[in-house]
């Protein structure tokens, strides 16, 4: 294994938040920075960049569809004719025209009644994550999450000295008789529960979606209990076929907090998501946001603006929508070929990634310094849920992998995994 490997491998273990030698200031530092964790998945990512590795680890999305030349010249044309407002300082909410138009997009995703004065335009998903947990938890608070779920989630969360529970799922999502008994004895214990997180479509890692059935009861579930549902929905647009379910918030505008994004329907680095955040939540909600960044960035706002209203935006979901399905098409039909019996795996609908079971007993963690011998690289389970102790699942990302490499990396991961299950 080249050094380098090892030693990026041996980071991506240290995922107990201790960062290098002891040093003086280390007594400056608070509770909250100890349990800020390395995320597992940027330091598997940093290993796969390696040449000769497939990597399965890695959840970009594949921007290569995108009209890059004709952004240039609307990126040009920005600054030529709004120059000084684009590089000005702007409302800590987000521009009205965004936010209008955002209300569009939420309204392919199935919420027609979004008002744009009840959007708050934050810096990707992940920073309206941040904000929800610093408006809502207190330390030792509680936030229900579905089992696995999004590392990313789970770092911020836990930044706020949060105690983060999980709930279990199956290949429908959340089980609502399991959400009910995991409130029931939380609050038998005295524990104060403030949000449920949920990836209702594809979700990541399972690439989930939640059974349109399940779904009303759920917020019904939280309704009772006094608890806020936390709504991800970055890959809802990205389902192959048929029709998306209605998100919880759909018909429930007073129980979810919505988050939506850009990042996996047009492009990441312009760091554009939004929350759509019940009316009486509102004033807190983007007060805690403008306290971190002021305003979302004006001149990507004003980009995301232009593109939503003069390119074919929705042209471009349907182009990322067939890479994607072909894709997990290819993915999945080499799955079927080379996994050994005793291998499992779910067979999404839309989204980026495919999750693995293994055997009861068989640790994934390990597997992925055999997985790097033999050339392939993916994401070991443990990293995504907030049940500690050792996973025997495991995350696929086809979403930045053509389909002739999806089948060499199965391919390759194939012995590896047979290897363990016959130990
Ligand atoms: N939520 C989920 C479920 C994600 O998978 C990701 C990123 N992979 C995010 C949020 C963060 O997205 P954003 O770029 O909008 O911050």
């Amino acid at each position: 294994m080249a050094e380098e490997t090892v030693d990026a491998l041996a980071r991506a273990q240290a995922v107990d938040g201790s960062a290098g030698a002891a040093h003086r200031h280390d007594a400056l530092l608070s509770a909250r920075a100890a349990n800020i964790k390395q995320s597992a998945v940027r330091d598997v990512f940093e290993i796969s960049m390696q040449p000769g590795l497939v990597s399965l680890a890695g959840g970009n999305p594949n921007l290569a569809s995108l009209p890059l030349e004709r952004l240039g010249e609307t990126a040009r044309r920005i600054i030529a004719e709004r120059g000084l407002e684009a590089l000005q300082y702007g409302g800590g909410q987000g521009t009205l025209e965004l936010r209008t138009q955002i209300c569009e997009v939420m309204a392919a995703e199935g919420i027609l009644d979004a008002d744009p004065d009840n959007v708050v335009i934050t810096a990707g998903s992940q920073s309206a994550q941040d904000v929800a947990a610093k408006v809502f938890c207190n330390p030792g608070d509680v936030i229900l999450l579905e089992d696995p779920t999004y590392v990313g989630a789970l770092n911020t969360f836990e930044a706020y000295e949060v105690d983060v529970q999980p709930v279990a799922g199956d290949e429908h999502g959340i089980i609502p008789s399991e959400l009910r008994t995991r409130i029931a004895a939380l609050q038998a214990e005295g524990r104060r529960i403030k949000l449920l997180y949920t990836i209702p479509n594809f979700n990541n890692p399972s690439g989930v979606m939640l059974a349109p059935e399940r779904r009303q009861e759920i917020v019904d579930i939280c309704r009772e209990a006094n608890i806020l549902v936390l709504e991800d929905n970055p890959y809802g647009l990205l389902k192959f076929d048929g029709v998306l379910p209605a998100p919880l918030r759909a018909a429930n505008p007073e129980d979810v907090l919505y988050l939506g994004s850009f990042s996996k329907i047009f492009a990441p680095g312009l760091r554009i998501g939004w929350a759509l955040v019940p009316a009486h939540l509102l004033q807190r909600f983007y007060l805690a946001s403008e306290a971190v960044t002021l305003c979302p960035p004006t001149f990507n706002q004003l980009l995301v603006s232009d593109y939503l209203g003069s390119y074919d935006w929705q042209g471009q979901i349907s182009t990322y929508r067939s890479l994607y399905r072909d894709r997990c098409a290819a993915l999945l039909s080499a799955l079927d070929e080379f996994m050994p019996a005793g291998v499992s795996w779910t067979r999404p609908e839309g989204g980026f990634f495919v999750w693995l079971t293994l055997p009861e007993g068989i640790d994934t963690y390990p597997l992925l310094h055999r997985g790097i011998d033999a050339g392939v690289v993916f994401v070991p389970g443990a990293a995504f849920t907030a049940a500690k102790g050792p996973s025997n699942k495991l995350r696929l990302a086809y979403s930045a992998v053509p389909p002739e490499t999806l089948r060499e990396g199965v391919k390759r991961l194939a012995p590896v995994l047979a290897e363990a299950i016959a130990a």
